[in-house]
């Protein structure tokens, strides 16, 4: 059987490409190398409780304007649960509760009234936000209408960027480090300002809704993956799961595709496996990937640390609350997220690097000590299972100095990149995997149309070497979208 494009990696970049090349008439196949789709964005049954448990917390902002177009396209946006307008509960380590939220302004002013009326810290330092009002909006100009520059440099970190911009050192604490933390998954000192300027740029976007915190209801797994193996399979594509691939190069172009070492048809290919399986992925003469596979390959790694709590009651007030400056910087009950088919909480540390060797009782003993001393109470409750799950490779770094990250286009005829880590401009997350999945999926319509052979970095301007046309998909076919 033959396809019209195969997508290597069943991640939510690999499935969003699927879904957006299947809406457009494409016959589409995705071999995932695991058994289970999803990536680093997935969920598992845990074996002593039957639960569904994800990979890690996984949250959406209002601003990931391309993650809700495929949700909405694979029939899922009902799994996620949007907040009308941004609201943080948080405790502090003195254990102080208070809760950031924001009036219904236009944005930028309902982040800056919901700052000042922010009883977390003192009025002065509440008021230092207001120097951001300036950067922020010209990176929006930037980012919009590509006028004037991103204001902020790739040798400086995010601890740097906000100093600069006269934060004071309680509202970095509180509000602007855990949020980067969050965001890029590396603390501020680490990462590198760029990203967390664009994140700040479109989470102050025009609607005060793209600040909100938006909540998967469902399993990740159930939440985009298998409704976007339902709508693939339902326009006639497959998507086949442990069923690792391997495209083979020769002649500067895809000159086979393996599943399981099995040759599958496919003229072109879109590659949307993480940086560190790419040398894996690949096959042949690949010297034209040379660069990207050097970039992959010394690309260093963020880890995230995930400990899930059984507790014999409730013991959050709500769904999730913020613990800055704590090992575990959220907990989530996942009862009150996801319903009664849950009764764990989950605890996130983000930039993990310290504690991700740490043993799962350390790890189970810190959580629950954590909880307990923002929440008293938590001590007359009795803990009944713990489950750590490490993602040693979660994000790529984005310390300053990290190799560039690679164009979809690729110097290899009918090969194509999707990934969080290729170049989105955004961190690693759910929004930067989607955008690369519908660039990669626009580059093979526009391709399709104009009747040239995407993927060729070098030569894409010229219409050398195209497919044969029996190989291309039929261009009418390509036009309706659903
Ligand atoms: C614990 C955790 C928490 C996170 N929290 C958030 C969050 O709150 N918000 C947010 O926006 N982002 C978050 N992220 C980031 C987000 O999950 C990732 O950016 C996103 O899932 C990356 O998707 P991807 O498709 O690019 O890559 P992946 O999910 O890595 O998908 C690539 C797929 O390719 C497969 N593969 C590899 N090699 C082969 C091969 N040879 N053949 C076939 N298949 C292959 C892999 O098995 C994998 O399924 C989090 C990540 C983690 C790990």
């Amino acid at each position: 059987m033959s396809f019209d494009v195969a997508i290597i990696g069943g991640g939510l970049a690999g499935l969003s490409a699927a879904a957006r090349l299947s809406a457009g008439g494409a016959r589409v196949l995705v071999a995932e190398a695991r058994p289970a789709l999803g990536g680093r964005a997935s969920s598992f049954t845990d074996p002593v409780t039957g639960e569904a448990v994800d990979n890690g917390q996984h949250l959406l902002l209002g601003c990931y304007r391309e993650t809700f177009e495929f949700l909405a396209r694979v029939g899922a946006s009902g799994n996620v649960r949007l907040q009308g307008a941004l609201e943080v509960p948080m405790i502090d380590e003195a254990g102080h509760a208070t809760t950031l939220r924001c009036p219904p302004l236009p944005s930028p002013y309902h982040l800056m009234a919901g700052i000042l009326e922010w009883d977390a810290i003192g009025l002065r330092d509440r008021l230092s936000a207001l120097r951001l009002a300036a950067p922020v909006r010209q990176a929006r100009r930037f980012l919009l209408g590509g006028k004037g520059w991103l204001p902020a440099s790739p040798d400086e970190t995010v601890e740097s960027w906000l100093t600069r911009w006269g934060q004071a050192r309680r509202l970095r604490e509180m509000l602007w480090e855990p949020l980067a933390l969050a965001a890029l998954n590396q603390p501020a000192h680490e990462a590198a300002a760029p990203p967390f300027v664009r994140v700040l740029a479109q989470m102050l976007g025009p609607d005060p809704a793209d600040s909100a915190i938006a909540m998967p209801v469902r399993p990740l797994t159930a939440m985009y993956a298998e409704p976007a193996r339902a709508f693939v399979e339902s326009c006639g594509g497959q998507v086949r799961t442990s069923s690792p691939a391997r495209v083979r190069v020769a002649n500067g172009r895809v000159a086979a595709i393996e599943i399981r070492g099995e040759p599958a048809a496919a003229p072109l290919v879109i590659l949307a496996v993480p940086w560190f399986a790419l040398a894996d992925a690949v096959a042949g003469d690949t010297a034209a990937l040379a660069p990207v596979l050097a970039a992959a390959r010394s690309a260093a790694a963020s880890p995230i640390v995930t400990v899930n709590l059984w507790f014999d009651r409730e013991v959050l007030p709500g769904p999730f609350v913020g613990l800055p400056g704590r090992t575990f910087q959220w907990v989530f009950d996942k009862r009150q997220v996801l319903g009664d088919s849950a009764a764990h909480l989950s605890f996130v540390s983000s930039g993990a690097a310290s504690v991700v060797t740490a043993s799962n009782e350390m790890l189970a003993e810190t959580a629950f000590d954590e909880l307990a001393a923002a929440l008293p109470a938590v001590r007359s409750a009795r803990l009944l299972r713990s489950l750590v799950v490490r993602e040693r490779r979660a994000t790529f770094s984005l310390a300053p100095g990290q190799p560039a990250r690679p164009d979809a286009r690729t110097g290899v005829a009918g090969l194509l990149l999707a990934g969080d880590w290729t170049e989105t401009g955004l961190p690693a997350t759910i929004e930067g995997a989607v955008m690369s999945g519908h660039r990669a999926a626009e580059l093979i319509q526009q391709a399709a149309d104009h009747g040239r052979t995407p993927g060729l970095g070098v030569a894409d301007s010229g219409s050398s070497d195209p497919l044969p046309a029996e190989a291309r998909p039929g261009r009418q076919a390509w036009s309706a979208d659903r």
